[in-house]
């Protein structure tokens, strides 16, 4: 959506304000970059999906690109056609495919379509045929996932008929993990055998393996091209040791309002909440509809400086209630943090049940998103 307001407008300073750090994205590519080369992979690219997790693709793929970041993925055509108007020339991977009828415009604009099947591979064929030029494309093998990708059949029959891929110009053959956040998991363990199947059947072509977590998995993950998301912009790719990434989103909003209530009575809709002494009320310009979900409320703090602060009452629209007894100087207009470096989006996550991908990726339009300056 369109700015409603011009940015440093009283207007816009009512918003609640969504900061990113495009120097610690880019630290936390270079960072992914360097453990994957640790482990003996090649490339490090970038998944920019989902406007950018949310963030913001027009923000954070130039600064990655920057960075040395040479190869995106997006998951829809209308992603990687407007990462082609930002970034042209750039190496673009769809990884939910080429619709029929876009496949001249993907290879006008170097989109590479993740092929997700035998089918897709053969509509693609046509596609190179009528080209006369080899186009280039990536081939998904499911090893685990079941979701997209060639599955057991599909696979052997390729390995035994590698004709089906001619005039297809692979530029990598991809599988994605089921659980590389946790990596003594049986899943993973299997998925190493059929990477390694993989890798055996198709010894000359490269592969595309690990996601953000994947890159932590060590050798047996690592191949020619990381894909990592989630971790670029904060958050944790390793859950059971300390987050390794710098802090990407810091999100804030405004108090507008400071109320003196008695003992009693009730906070928000459905009165979820009830005073048990005299209390003082923050209300917040930010709600669900902003992102944050309803199911926090009574179940999350936010934060002023390093004080913690209770949500008390449900979540409304665009209004979030706090307790603020115990923190005399919060005042009309005073800034609080509901992402900052100490609480980071795993942790706001946790607290709603649910991870941090989607808490990143459901960040509503209403904000005015400004570049962290340091
Ligand atoms: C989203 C996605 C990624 C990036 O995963 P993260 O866990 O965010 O690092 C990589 N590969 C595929 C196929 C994906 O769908």
């Amino acid at each position: 959506m369109a700015d409603l307001v011009a940015p440093g407008s009283v207007a816009a300073e009512a918003r609640p304000l969504l900061e990113i750090d495009l120097a610690a994205l880019a630290a936390n590519w270079r960072r992914l970059d360097a453990t994957h080369r640790d482990s003996g992979g090649l490339v490090t690219g970038a998944a920019v999906k989902a406007n950018g997790y949310g963030v913001g693709m027009a923000l954070v793929a130039p600064s990655l690109a920057e960075a040395g970041c040479r190869h995106f993925f997006v998951a829809t055509p209308d992603e990687a056609i407007a990462l082609s108007d930002l970034l042209p020339e750039t190496w673009i991977a769809c990884l939910n495919g080429c619709p029929a009828g876009l496949e001249a415009e993907f290879t006008a604009r170097s989109i590479r379509p993740v092929l997700n099947g035998l089918a897709d591979l053969a509509r693609w064929r046509d596609h190179a045929r009528r080209q006369e030029a080899p186009c280039p494309a990536l081939l998904h093998v499911d090893t685990g996932m079941s979701r997209l990708g060639l599955d057991d059949a599909e696979f052997r029959r390729l390995r035994d008929s590698p004709d089906l891929l001619d005039g297809v110009a692979l530029d990598y053959a991809m599988t994605h993990l089921v659980s590389a956040e946790s990596p003594g998991s049986e899943e993973t363990a299997r998925q190493r055998d059929r990477v390694a199947a993989l890798r055996a059947a198709f010894p000359q072509t490269k592969l595309s393996i690990a996601n953000s977590s994947g890159i932590f998995l060590g050798a047996d993950m690592a191949s020619d091209l990381a894909r990592p998301g989630y971790a670029l912009y904060g958050g944790d790719p390793t859950p059971a040791q300390p987050n390794p990434m710098r802090p990407v989103v810091f999100l804030s909003a405004p108090v507008l309002q400071i109320r003196d209530i008695g003992e009693g009575e009730t906070v928000g809709y459905g009165a979820t909440w009830r005073a048990s002494r005299p209390s003082r009320i923050a209300t917040l310009g930010i709600g669900y509809a902003d992102g944050l979900p309803r199911c926090l409320g009574n179940r999350t703090v936010m934060l002023a400086g390093d004080r913690r602060l209770p949500v008390i009452g449900r979540i409304s629209m665009d209004l979030t209630t706090l307790d603020v007894t115990d923190a005399p100087d919060i005042v009309p207009g005073t800034r609080i943090d509901v992402l900052n470096a100490a609480r980071g989006v795993d942790a706001l996550a946790d607290d709603a049940g649910t991870i941090g991908y989607e808490l990143l990726t459901s960040l509503g339009p209403r904000y005015r998103r400004v570049v962290k300056s340091v």
